[in-house]
């Protein structure tokens, strides 16, 4: 997708704090964070939404998931815990049209998870 962002986060057409990478996904910080720990999984691939995923990319979107453990090993909130987010949609709140996960953590995280930013 020529005109998405992620893409070209992906890409390096547009400047990330990218945290993790590999031939598959890459992790950035966000650019307007909702808490200490927001970083934002994506796979290369590019998908409008968690809604374009089909069978053949399970094994992709383990891997998102691992990635998330991961950097959440990292960056040290495994024990205090964490949240991952999809936000799918308009009324899900996705403003970006390709596929992500948030990593939030780093403070306690508000438990109506239906409210807010994912936060
Ligand atoms: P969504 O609302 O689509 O689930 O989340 C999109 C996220 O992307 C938001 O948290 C927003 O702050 C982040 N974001 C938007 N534009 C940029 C950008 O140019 N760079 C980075 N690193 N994050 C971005
Ligand atoms: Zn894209």
């Amino acid at each position: 997708m020529s005109d998405c962002l992620f893409c070209k986060i992906a890409e390096k057409e547009v400047e990330a704090e990218v945290v993790y990478e590999d031939e598959e996904i890459v992790a950035f910080k966000d650019i307007n964070p909702a808490a200490p720990v927001h970083i934002l999984i994506i796979p290369r691939k590019h998908f409008d939404s968690l809604v374009d995923v089909q069978k053949e990319d399970a094994e992709l979107i383990g891997k998102l998931h691992l990635a998330a453990n991961h950097l959440a090993g990292v960056y040290e909130i495994k024990e205090r815990g964490f949240r991952v987010v999809i936000n799918c949609g308009q009324e899900g709140g996705q403003a970006i049209a390709h596929l992500h996960l948030h990593l939030l953590g780093g403070k306690p995280l508000n438990h109506n998870i239906a409210e807010g930013r994912g936060v």
